[in-house]
C-alpha cells in the first residue's frame, strides 16, 4: 500500500468493524476469585492439619515442610487440571518492568507408554530458568547462568486463560547461583519486613504493648491509552517503542478538557467490563474507572492491597489490559508518553503502613495534634522524602517517565511533600515547639435545603505535587504508567524504615534524659522538622517559582532526566540506606544501577533507530512525491503561460532537506561508540542522540502539515486518537 492508501483502509476497517459480541457478564460472586489457588481453595481441598500448616506459612511466613508442600502441590495440580491446565509456570519479576514466565507440563510418561501428570512439591517451590538471559548487571556472567525462582507462597498460585487453554501460575521470587536477588519481589519483602522492623521498635516505644506485624498497602491507580490496533499496525513507532515519534497536533486536542469523567465510549465499556471479569475472576478487586484528561485516555484502579500482593496483582492487570485490547481491536498504550502535546500517562501510587492492632499508621484521625503515632510515621515520611528524594526519582526514571515528568501536565522532577492545610499546620507548630491543636475543615453548607450538608476534608488536593497526603496515605503520583510498582514501594518502605530507625534512637535519648511522651514526640519531631522540612510544599508544583526556590532556597534537586537521576543508586547514603536495612547489598543495589542504565540507553537507541528508518522510508518517499506532483504541475502551467505560487514547494523542499540533514547527523551520532561509564553514555543519549531525534521530527511535523493528505503515510495524531 502506499502514500495514505494504509490510513485510509484503517479507517476503513474501523468504521465498517462489527462490534464486539456482548458477552452477558456474571454476578461478582460467581466470578470472584475462581481462578485462584487462594486460603479458600485450600481449606476445601486439603486436609485439616495440611490446611493449617500452609495456613500458617501464608499468614505469618514461616517455612514449609517439605511434606506439606507434596501434598499441596497435588492438590494445586487436580484443581489446575480440572480448570483445564495442562502447563504450569514459575512466574516473576526480572529487573525490566516485565513479567517472564517459564512454562513446564505436568505430563510425564510411564515405560508402557502411557501419559501421567506429576507436580511435586519440589516443583512447586523450586524451578530453574536459565537466567543468563535475564538482566543482571555485574552478578552474573553468562557462563555461570543458574539462576532459580521460589515459590512465595504469600501470593496465590492462580490460573490464566488463553483462547485456547489454561496455565497454573505460581508467584516466585528469583535469585542467582550465589543468592543474590534478580528481580523486585525479594527487595519488596525485605523492605516491608525492614519497616516492620523500625515501626515494632518506634510503637513499642510509644508504649504499645500488642503490636501485630506491620505490612505496607498499595493502590495502584492505572492510567493508559486505547488506539484502535488498524492504526497501531501503520505505525512501526508505536509498535515498537509504545509512543509516537512523529505527528503533527492535532487541531483539537484535549483543551475542551470534555474527556476527563466524560461518558465512556461503548466500545470502551464493553472492553473494561472484559478486563474486570477476569480481574475479579483472579482475585483482583478492580474499582474504579473513567476516562481520563486526554482523548483516548483511560484510567483503571483496584482497591488497595498489601504491597507484595498489589505489585503482582498490577503486573497482572498491566498484562491483561494489553492481551485484552487486542482482542478488542485495540492497542493498550502503558507508554507515559504516547502522543506530544497530549497529557501523558502515569500510575498513583497510593502507598500506607499500618497493622491489626494500631490500625492504618498514616491515618491521622480527627485531631492529628493528639494522634503521637501518626506524627511519628508521617514525620518519619517527611525525612525520607527530604533525604531520599533523589533515589526517589531515580526508582521512577525511565525513558517514557522523562517525557512526562517536569512537563507542567505531571508533577516535576523535584521531589516535595504536599501536607494539604491542616497537617502543614500542625508541623509548623511543632517546628515551634508546639502541640496545640488541628484545625477542621468545617462543614460544606451549600445553602440548599435538598443537599445534606457533609463535612469538608480538612485539605485539599495538590495535583501538581509529586508526593501528596490524601487523608490516610500518601500518593506518590509521580510514578510512570509502565512501571512496575516494586521500584517505588522499595524505596519508599526502605526510606521508612531508616527514618523509624533515626526516630527510635532519638525517642529512646529523650526517654533516658527523663522526657514525658508528648515532649519527647515535639522534641523529636521538631529537629526533623528543622532539618528536613524543607520538602514540605503547597503552592504550585508547576510554577517557574517554585523550580527557583526548591533549588536555590529550598536545597532540594531537580532531577531531569534518567541519565540525571540514576546516578543516585550509586551515592553513599543511599547504599548505606539499603545495607542498613537488609534490602539490597552493594553488589545488589549496583547491578540494578547498571540493569537501568541500559535499559534506559537500549529504550532511546530503539527509537533513534526507528526515527532514522521512518523519516528515511516512510516521509521522505512521501514529501518528494508530492514535490514531484507539485513540479509537474508547474511546468505544465508554464508551458500555458500561467504563473504559480512555488512557496509551498520551496518549504516542502526545505524542510525535506533539513530533515535529511538531521537524519544524518543522528544516524552519525549512533555511531559513537566507547563511553568512558554508563553515566557518559546515558547523557549522550539523554541530549545528544534525544535533541537530534527531536530535530528530525520537527522538519518531519512541518512536512505533514504541507504535504498533500492523500500522500501521507502515517495515521495523523486526529485519527488515532478520535476515530474508535
Ligand atoms: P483518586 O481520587 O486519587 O483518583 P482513586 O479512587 O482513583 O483515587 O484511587 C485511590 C487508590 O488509593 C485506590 O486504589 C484505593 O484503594 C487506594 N487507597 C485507599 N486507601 C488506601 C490506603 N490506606 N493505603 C493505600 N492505598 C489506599
Ligand atoms: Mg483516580
Amino acid at each position: 500500500m502506499s502514500g495514505n492508501e494504509s490510513r485510509v483502509q484503517a479507517i476503513y476497517q474501523i468504521t465498517n468493524r462489527e462490534p464486539m459480541p456482548v458477552k452477558k457478564t456474571k454476578p461478582l460472586s460467581k466470578i470472584w476469585g475462581t481462578d485462584v489457588f487462594n486460603l479458600a481453595t485450600m481449606e476445601e481441598t486439603l486436609s485439616k492439619n495440611t490446611y493449617k500448616s500452609i495456613k500458617k506459612t501464608v499468614i505469618t511466613g514461616t517455612p514449609l515442610d517439605p511434606a506439606t508442600a507434596d501434598v499441596v502441590a497435588a492438590a494445586m495440580k487436580d484443581w489446575a487440571i480440572a480448570k483445564g491446565a495442562k502447563f504450569f509456570s514459575h512466574i516473576f519479576y526480572p529487573l525490566t518492568h516485565a513479567t517472564a514466565e517459564k512454562h513446564d507440563g505436568f505430563v510425564i510418561t510411564d515405560p508402557e507408554g502411557r501419559a501421567m501428570t506429576e507436580f511435586t512439591g519440589s516443583l512447586l517451590i523450586k524451578g530453574e530458568p536459565d537466567g543468563s538471559s535475564f538482566p543482571n548487571g555485574s552478578i552474573r556472567m553468562t557462563n555461570a547462568a543458574r539462576g532459580y525462582t521460589a515459590w512465595d507462597p504469600s501470593s496465590s498460585a492462580y490460573i490464566m486463560h488463553t483462547e485456547n487453554g489454561a496455565t497454573l501460575m505460581i508467584p516466585c521470587v528469583f535469585m542467582s547461583w550465589t543468592g543474590e536477588a534478580l528481580d523486585k519481589k525479594i527487595p519488596l519483602l525485605r523492605s516491608n519486613e525492614a519497616m516492620n522492623k523500625a515501626g515494632q521498635k518506634v510503637l513499642s516505644l510509644m508504649g504499645e504493648t500488642d503490636i501485630a506485624p506491620l505490612s505496607s498497602s498499595c493502590g495502584a491507580e492505572q492510567e493508559y491509552f486505547l488506539v484502535d490496533s488498524n492504526f497501531t499496525n501503520s505505525r512501526p513507532d508505536l509498535l515498537l517503542a509504545g509512543r509516537t515519534l512523529f505527528g503533527a497536533a492535532s487541531a483539537k486536542g484535549q483543551q475542551f478538557d470534555d474527556h476527563y469523567f466524560g461518558a465512556i465510549p461503548a466500545r470502551v465499556q464493553v472492553y473494561m467490563q472484559d478486563v474486570e471479569d477476569q480481574l475479579y475472576r483472579l482475585g483482583i478487586p478492580a474499582k474504579t474507572h473513567h476516562n481520563e484528561v486526554a482523548p483516548g485516555q483511560f484510567e483503571i484502579a483496584p482497591y488497595f492491597e498489601a504491597a507484595n500482593i498489589a505489585a503482582d496483582h498490577q503486573q497482572m492487570l498491566m498484562t491483561i489490559l494489553k492481551a485484552t485490547a487486542k482482542k478488542h481491536g485495540f492497542t493498550c498504550l502503558l507508554h507515559e508518553k504516547p502522543f506530544a502535546g497530549i497529557n501523558g500517562s502515569g500510575k498513583h501510587v497510593n502507598w500506607s503502613v499500618g497493622n491489626s492492632t494500631q490500625g492504618n499508621l498514616l491515618d491521622p484521625g480527627k485531631t492529628p495534634h493528639e494522634n503521637l503515632n501518626f506524627l511519628l510515621f508521617c514525620g518519619a515520611v517527611i525525612r525520607g522524602v527530604n533525604k531520599f528524594g533523589p533515589l526517589l526519582r531515580a526508582a521512577i526514571a525511565s525513558a517514557g517517565n522523562d517525557h512526562r515528568l517536569g512537563a507542567n501536565e505531571a508533577p516535576p522532577a523535584i521531589l516535595s511533600v504536599y501536607l494539604g492545610d491542616q497537617l502543614e499546620k500542625v508541623f509548623l507548630d511543632i517546628k515551634d515547639g508546639k502541640l496545640t491543636h488541628s484545625e477542621d475543615g468545617g462543614e460544606m453548607d451549600l445553602g440548599l435545603d435538598q443537599i445534606l450538608n457533609f463535612e469538608r476534608d480538612p485539605g485539599d488536593r495538590n495535583r501538581t505535587s509529586p508526593f501528596a497526603f490524601t487523608g490516610n496515605r500518601f500518593e506518590f503520583r509521580a510514578v510512570g504508567s509502565a512501571q512496575s510498582v516494586s521500584g517505588p514501594l522499595i524505596a519508599m518502605n526502605t526510606m521508612l524504615a531508616d527514618s523509624l530507625n533515626v526516630i527510635a534512637d532519638k525517642l529512646e535519648a529523650e526517654f533516658t534524659k527523663g522526657s514525658d511522651q508528648t515532649e519527647a514526640v515535639i522534641s523529636v519531631l521538631q529537629e526533623l522538622m528543622n532539618e528536613h522540612g524543607n520538602a514540605i510544599f503547597g503552592g504550585d508544583g508547576y510554577s517557574e517559582e517554585w523550580h527557583k526556590t526548591a533549588v536555590e532556597e529550598r536545597g532540594l534537586k531537580n532531577i531531569p532526566t534518567t541519565a540525571d537521576a540514576l546516578p543516585a543508586f550509586q551515592e553513599a547514603s543511599v547504599k548505606e540506606l539499603f545495607e542498613s536495612t537488609g534490602v539490597l547489598s552493594p553488589v545488589e543495589l549496583e547491578s540494578r544501577y547498571e540493569v537501568f542504565a541500559e535499559q534506559y540507553i537500549l529504550s532511546i537507541e530503539v527509537e533513534a533507530k526507528l526515527v532514522v528508518s521512518m523519516a528515511k522510508t516512510s516521509i521522505y518517499p512521501a514529501a518528494v512525491q508530492y514535490l514531484s506532483e507539485l513540479s509537474m504541475t508547474s511546468s505544465s502551467m508554464a508551458e500555458m503561460n500561467i504563473e504559480m505560487d512555488d512557496s509551498t514547494a520551496k518549504t516542502v523542499a526545505a524542510e525535506s532537506n533539513a530533515m535529511m540533514a538531521a537524519v544524518g547527523k543522528l544516524s552519525e551520532a549512533m555511531q559513537k561508540e566507547g563511553f568512558a561509564s554508563a553515566e557518559e553514555h546515558m547523557q549522550f543519549c539523554a541530549n545528544e542522540i534525544r535533541d537530534l531525534m527531536e530535530e528530525v521530527r520537527a522538519h518531519a511535523d512541518a512536512l505533514e502539515a504541507e504535504v498533500a493528505d492523500e500522500l501521507w503515510p502515517l495515521p495523523k495524531y486526529q485519527e488515532m486518537l478520535f476515530i474508535k
